[in-house]
């Protein structure tokens, strides 16, 4: 951003209590991480990226969330294997993200390991993408509402398990 750039370019989020909520939360998860990081300049981009959506888009907040959890893993050295199976190096029938061993596994590895989730091909190529994504593209993709519940619980427990520590959703005013 250069130093020009007005306030006003978060307006909506001033104005909708709702946007509001999902930016201070993302706030709240970047607060702890910059302490102990020095990626920061990568961490800010993506924090004003994010919010960025959640005031002057549409697009479904819960999606939002799941990216920007992903994408902030991967910024700070968490970077989930989305190549091949991470147990059998397999490329083929990936239809399994392991949070224990940080990447996609196979259908038979999967079985193996409990900790796995269960992900469609569109999902797949979600987290492929928001990986690889350049940062300014990182947001500018859909997928079917399903790939988005998947999408919010890999984000979810990939991070807690990350971290160690839980971030809840807490809604301000209901
Ligand atoms: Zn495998």
């Amino acid at each position: 951003m250069n130093s020009c750039e007005p306030i006003e370019v978060f307006y909506n989020i001033r104005t909708d209590i709702d946007k509001l909520q999902y930016a201070s939360y993302i706030l709240k998860i970047v607060e702890d991480i910059t302490n102990e990081n020095d990626s920061s300049y990568n961490i800010l981009q993506l924090l004003l990226n994010t919010i960025y959506t959640i005031s002057e888009t549409e697009m479904n907040k819960d999606l939002v969330i799941a990216i920007f959890k992903l994408r902030l893993m991967s910024i700070i050295g968490f970077t989930p294997n989305i190549t091949e199976c991470v147990n059998c190096h397999s490329k083929e029938n990936l239809t399994h993200f392991s949070i224990k061993s940080s990447g996609l596994k196979c259908e038979i590895c999967a079985k193996q390991d409990k900790s796995v989730i269960s992900i469609s091909e569109a999902t797949l190529y979600a987290i492929k993408y928001i990986i690889m994504a350049p940062a300014k593209k990182l947001f500018s993709f859909n997928v079917p509402d399903e790939s988005i519940e998947e999408l919010k619980l890999i984000s979810k427990v990939y991070m807690e398990e990350k971290l160690e520590k839980s971030y809840k959703f807490d809604k301000i005013f209901s």
